[in-house]
């Protein structure tokens, strides 16, 4: 889709570098790779093309992991900035009021209240209300709609509405193999949809407790990262084992390991099975390709349009 790439340029124009020299992921690569100077442009600037991505389809919610939450956060300060530099309107308090009548007397009486109880109490989830019970009106414009959306935070047009960051409730965070954060560029990673044997390796590989040298050796499982792994595949009672057989030197690390491997494994395959049916057909992939992205194309080129009208740039 052209039109992210063309979102991201565009938003390039307008953000702060000190807004992207901030973002935790950018400073922990930066720390990661302080002897071989591997910081571009394109590494800086990925969380504002990761907000391009976003505002590309004025996304309302965004699922994210906690460690990208300061990224939806970017994209929102991104998407402010521009409507406050861009979507100006004159008359924008009456435009917004006669929409609001447009809306009918009992939908446009809950947009005031949730609107009043967003700006005067901050309340989110009034907003998130709000904005979802424009986005469903169908006799609105385009225009109304935006207008709308954008009364509800300030005085301004959101052309680029404000996304709001999903996270899962109690989200388990996967640790990498090595005990350090899951990440390709760590290698420390499972695949997805690696092999059985493949699974097995990559555990019975990983560090345990460095005190755990012969098998008679009691060890501590708070020292292990097999240990985090049990914590996320085996139930209390398993974990009350591990923990009892370590410390006692009860058992094997391979044998302690062997759990996590059937668990993972388990895990797994219906994903491989899955997965099957797709890696053997894949002109039906490039379908589903093809299908979505000409959606998400139609999506983005809309947006795009408004925003190179509001910041003059409509010659085509
Ligand atoms: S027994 Fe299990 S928890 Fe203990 S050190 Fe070995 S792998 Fe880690």
């Amino acid at each position: 889709v052209p039109e992210q790439a063309e979102l991201h340029l565009l938003l390039s124009m307008i953000t702060p570098l000190t807004w992207l020299e901030r973002a935790p992921a950018y400073k922990e690569f930066i720390e990661h790779n302080r002897e071989n100077d591997r910081s571009t442009f394109g590494v800086l600037g990925y969380p504002l093309l990761q907000s391009a991505d976003v505002l590309a389809y004025r996304a309302g919610l965004v699922p994210v992991g906690a460690d990208q939450a300061p990224h939806v956060e970017l994209a929102r300060e991104i998407a402010r900035r521009f409507n406050h530099l861009y979507g100006g309107e004159v008359d924008f308090t009456a435009n917004s009021e006669a929409a609001i009548r447009k809306l009918g007397k009992k939908t446009g009486k809950l947009y005031t209240e949730l609107r009043v109880a967003y700006t005067t109490k901050g309340d989110v989830d009034a907003l998130a209300t709000a904005q979802a019970l424009i986005r469903e009106q169908n006799s609105l414009t385009l225009s109304d709609k935006e207008r709308l959306l954008g009364y509800l935070q300030g005085d301004s047009v959101a052309i680029l509405p404000e996304p709001k960051a999903v996270l899962a409730d109690n989200a388990a965070k996967m640790p990498g193999l090595d005990g350090r954060k899951m990440s390709n560029s760590h290698g420390n990673i499972i695949p997805l949809r690696a092999e059985p044997d493949d699974v097995a390796k990559a555990v019975r590989n990983m560090p345990t407790d460095p005190a755990r040298i012969r098998l008679s050796d009691p060890g501590d499982p708070d020292k292990c990262p097999v240990w985090r792994f049990h914590q996320l595949y085996s139930d209390e009672h398993g974990q009350a084992e591990v923990s009892d057989r370590c410390r006692a030197a009860a058992w094997g690390c391979l044998e302690c390991k062997q759990c996590v491997i059937d668990a993972i494994v388990a895990e797994q395959a219906p994903v491989r099975e899955r997965a099957k049916q797709f890696e053997e057909n894949t002109d039906l992939i490039h379908s589903i390709i093809a299908e979505g992205t000409e959606k998400a194309r139609d999506a983005a080129r809309a947006t795009l349009e408004e925003v190179r009208d509001a910041m003059g740039l409509a010659f085509r």
